[in-house]
């Protein structure tokens, strides 16, 4: 071996290679999912250390649900959490570094509030030595068996999952530690007793871990173990009792042993006077087969000359804490620092005595005493390293918020806020309404965050709202964050103190920016959505998870577009639910129906990747918690194949916070009140958005990636009369927001269009109100009925025929009627009455009456159409779908509806992957668009339950591909 060996390739015994000598350690982060699953933080936040280094030992995870042993720990005690670890496994291995996991469980140091209020478990019935520690529950001797076999099941899952290895958590006084503890263990069994019946319960996990690696890695899967070399209290482990424990573990077969030390050179810490480095001892002092196993030291490691001091006092392998916490690239940074000269021979002098105390938390794994020259960035390749981290650069180093606040990393964090801050510092004050009520909030903010936020109205603010508050209060501080989880039964309160906060932060940061002269802040975000509809939310979550830094604009003051107002469904043909529900359906009739209800004027290649993909997004919102599982039709679909929520209420609404819950657990920014005015280029490249708020305030974003998600153009009545004279003075059934702006944005970067002609009118509109009475309805059994008391045609066929045949009649409007069945069975129908849209009779003859309408001619028309559902059959009107029940069971409903304008669409050309094309045909690089704003999908009509599996279908791929872009670069 030629000089020093630091950097050079390392075979454990098992036969697997590591590139090089050097660890991530594990540390907690304290940021998995409240159940352990694992964040997308997490991943990220490995996936950036992971490259460099030989292998990363992910932090402690927990091998049952009694075991968490802090807030946030991740788990391995369910088979359902190995899609989330073998998420971390790859992030780790595809950038090249070997994946370990460690497990462990707690014992009797985990807190009761951290599983639920139960007693935790622990070889003997004996507290911590803490204050406050809870007296645990003694395992009986077949539910010790049972923990054995528990970390067999975790090692099962970590190979699994696609980890090269598992360390076996035998340190910081955990509960293996806890068996072979003379303090914790006071057995009289088998497990305990005598040294050697101690170690009986470390050993049979050794056991376990190995027999679940013959049996389902390979066999080089590396197994460690990590211990605390003694403890200090009396009876404790002493060092003499873990040379014994590791050297039977050694005669057992082992790949490493794992000191877990606050420095790499520390002495005994119950024998103060001898201030021999505990690893010399060891090495001294080991026997026959731990001289075989290699040996890992953490503690302190900072510049190169401080892992090549570890491998010098004896340490085969160097693992590395704080340092990577700090340095994503730690391993290329001190690749490229000279070497120390210290002497590569293991029995080389012992270096001087750090002064450093262990401490039981992992995250303690190294507090260096090294002070050295210059800050983040070192301008030469030499340049040693200073443990401190910028406090404004959490989300660059992706280190997850929680282990930001975490007390050894925010000892870290240097407040260089007067060099860069990310706000102004002080108090603003912000109105929100809560229902009516007007409400003056104060945002307290320090240059890097959110100091307090306070209620500035007084004594008259409503009780239930004040309780919202506190709640959303306490959630923001302790988040640091205004993106976080809404109070159930008070969502809208919730997010009007979240906007609140929101605006404050945006204001005092435009200030901060205007302070430090402009350039030096300005945000940049890998992709930026304008639209918080369904697509741009569900473009969000998607991009996200690919990887992207995401900020959604709105420009309304609320997210949800007109998408929370879609009621029917969405539709897809082959899913999983309409086989549960025995319904035959084919992608094939699905394309075939659709393109004849758009008049054969849709791209077949768009509609066939829409068909393709639609029972894909139906498990998509499965997994992201939004269920569609019951099934229902609309117009011009021969299959009952729109999927909508379980307990059949209108899709928007449960769709929009669905997804919108989604972008919070991700802490996607959302801007709300805030349009995209502009989108910038350089050089022909997207670089960025002008923004531009509702008080006329303008900012810019950095960004290279832009997701047009505005919806259509319905509510810009000038717009639609450009294209469609006739339309001149429709109401509309959408949202203000809906004004085209997406495609007048795009045009500017020379976007084609297609279809702006094809304008839908929904035939059945209430016209005081503007609002929509769901196809569901229709397709819930109700029919359609003229003045005169007559149906006038079949009201199943698609949206253009049903208006127009509206529009035919003499008094252009007709009444929707159905009877208490239809509406037990739509829940739609609930909000109608609510809002007084519905007429309503205990008889059809009253109905007829309140309807001013022949009284004769509804019955007859009513008994007619009873009769063609009996038959299964509409002689008449040719219906075919939903014949579902006569029309029969009081009370008895009507609304009276007209056409309005629905649904635009026409819109900028896409390809299959939404991206935009000019009238070349080309690409447009760096911009996206997907719902409603797009074109080409419904060509000359629009489907009922086609619009939403449009904007999730195209709102995922534009997300995805949008967060590709930024690997390209
Ligand atoms: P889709 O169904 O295609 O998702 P939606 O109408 O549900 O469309 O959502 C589009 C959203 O885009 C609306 O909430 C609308 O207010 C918003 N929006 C429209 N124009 C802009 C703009 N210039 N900047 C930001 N948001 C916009």
């Amino acid at each position: 071996m030629t000089g020093n060996p630091l950097l050079q390739a390392f075979r454990f015994p098992c036969g697997a290679e590591l590139k090089n000598r050097l660890l991530m350690a594990p540390m907690t982060t304290c940021s998995g999912f409240y159940d352990g699953t694992v964040s997308n933080e997490l991943v990220d936040y490995y996936r950036a250390r992971a490259g460099a280094l030989g292998a990363i030992i992910v932090e402690s995870c927990f091998i049952d649900n009694s075991g968490p042993a802090f807030p946030g720990a991740i788990g391995v005690d369910s088979d359902g959490k190995i899609g989330g670890l073998a998420r971390l496994a790859a992030a780790i291995k595809d950038k090249g570094s070997k994946a370990i996991l460690q497990i462990y469980h707690g014992g009797r140091m985990v807190s009761p509030a951290l599983i639920g209020g139960r007693v935790p478990v622990a070889p003997s019935a004996i507290a911590a030595p803490r204050e406050g520690a809870p007296v645990p529950a003694a395992l009986s001797a077949g539910q010790v068996q049972d923990m054995v076999a528990k970390f067999g099941d975790a090692v099962r899952r970590a190979v699994k999952a696609g980890f090269d290895g598992v360390e076996l958590h035998g340190a910081n006084t955990y509960l293996i530690q806890q068996f072979y503890s003379p303090n914790s263990n006071r057995r009289s069994d088998k497990w305990g007793g005598s040294v050697d019946k101690r170690a009986a319960f470390p050993l049979a996990v050794l056991d376990i871990a190995r027999q679940a690696a013959r049996s389902f890695a390979d066999d080089n899967f590396i197994i460690g173990y990590r211990f605390s070399p003694e403890e200090i209290e009396e009876p404790g482990i002493c060092f003499a009792d873990s040379l014994h424990l590791l050297e039977k573990m050694a005669e057992s077969g082992l790949d490493y042993v794992h000191f877990s030390m606050g420095h790499i050179l520390r002495p005994s810490l119950v024998d103060k006077e001898d201030s021999t480095p505990l690893i010399r001892k060891f090495i001294r002092e080991r026997g026959a087969h731990l001289v075989k196993i290699p040996v890992i030291g953490v503690g302190g490691v900072v510049n190169r000359g401080d892992a090549e001091t570890a491998l010098a006092a004896g340490y085969d392998l160097v693992a590395v804490g704080k340092a990577c916490i700090a340095y994503p690239d730690w391993a290329e940074r001190i690749s490229a620092q000279e070497e120390s000269g210290a002497p590569d021979h293991k029995e080389a002098g012992a270096p001087a005595q750090p002064e450093q105390k262990e401490t039981k938390r992992e995250a303690a794994a190294g507090e260096s005493n090294i002070k050295a020259a210059p800050a983040a960035l070192p301008p030469a390749e030499q340049a040693r390293l200073e443990l401190y981290i910028d406090s404004t650069r959490r989300e660059e180093l992706l280190i997850p918020e929680p282990l930001w606040r975490f007390s050894l990393v925010e000892a870290m964090i240097r407040d260089m806020s007067v060099e860069n801050a990310r706000f102004h510092a002080g108090t603003y004050q912000e109105d929100l309404s809560d229902d009516g009520l007007r409400i003056v909030m104060n945002v307290t903010l320090e240059t890097d965050r959110i100091k307090d936020i306070t209620l500035a109205s007084g004594a008259d603010i409503d009780e239930a709202f004040a309780a919202c508050f506190n709640t959303v209060r306490s959630r923001i501080l302790e988040a640091n964050s205004p993106h976080i989880d809404a109070v159930a039964g008070a969502t809208a309160q919730s997010e009007a103190v979240k906007q609140a906060v929101f605006k404050a932060l945006m204001k005092s940061s435009r200030e901060a920016l205007s302070e430090n002269g402009g350039e030096a802040v300005l945000q940049r975000y890998d992709v930026v959505i304008a639209g918080a509809g369904g697509a741009g939310l569900a473009a969000a979550i998607e991009a996200r998870d690919n990887g992207a830094k995401v900020l959604i604009v709105e420009k309304m003051p609320v997210v949800g577009g007109n998408t929370i107002k879609a009621s029917a469904g969405m539709n897809a043909a082959e899913t999983r639910f309409q086989r549960e529900k025995n319904i035959v359906d084919h992608k094939a009739q699905f394309f075939q129906e659709t393109m004849s209800g758009g008049h054969h004027k849709n791209n077949p290649s768009l509609l066939w990747y829409f068909v393709e993909h639609a029972p894909e997004a139906v498990e998509w919102l499965d997994r992201h918690g939004i269920t569609l599982s019951d099934i229902t039709t609309t117009g011009g679909m021969g299959v009952d194949r729109t999927h909508r929520p379980a307990d059949r209420s209108a899709v928007g609404g449960y769709l929009v916070s669905g997804l919108l819950k989604n972008v919070h657990q991700r802490h996607i920014d959302i801007m709300t009140d805030t349009a995209v005015s502009e989108i910038l280029r350089e050089n022909g490249k997207v670089a960025g958005v002008r923004l531009r708020d509702s008080e006329g305030e303008e900012q810019i974003i950095l960004t290279k990636g832009v997701i047009i998600a505005t919806g259509g153009f319905s509510a810009n009545s000038r717009m639609v009369e450009k294209y469609r004279p006739e339309l001149k003075g429709f109401v509309t059934t959408n949202h203000a927001g809906a004004t085209g702006d997406g495609i007048t944005l795009l045009q500017r970067l020379g976007a084609d269009t297609v279809d702006m002609k094809e304008i839908q009118i929904h035939p059945t509109v209430e016209q005081s109100s503007s609002y929509l009475i769901s196809e569901s309805v229709r397709g819930g059994g109700a029919v359609l009925v003229s003045q005169a008391g007559r149906r006038f045609c079949n009201e199943m066929e698609t949206r253009d025929k049903v208006s127009g045949a509206i529009i035919a009649l003499p008094e252009h409007y007709a009444y929707i009627i159905f009877d208490e069945q239809v509406k037990l069975a739509n829940k739609a129908v609930e909000q109608y009455i609510s809002r007084n849209l519905t007429i309503e009779a205990a008889t059809i003859a009253d109905l007829a009456a309140r309807l001013k309408m022949n009284a004769d001619n509804l019955a007859a028309t009513l008994q007619n159409y009873n009769m063609a559902v009996a038959a299964g059959a509409d002689k008449e009107f040719g219906r075919v779908t939903a014949l579902r029940r006569p029309i029969a069971v009081a009370p008895f409903y009507a609304v009276r509806i007209a056409p309005g304008i629905h649904h635009t669409m026409g819109g900028v050309k896409i390809d299959q992957d939404t991206a935009v094309l000019d009238k070349e045909g080309d690409i447009i690089e760096g911009v996206w668009a997907a719902g409603e704003v797009a074109g080409g999908v419904h060509g000359g009509n629009r489907i009922g339950g086609n619009a939403v599996a449009d904007i999730i279908i195209f709102g995922i791929t534009a997300g995805r591909q949008a967060a590709a872009h930024k690997f390209k670069r």
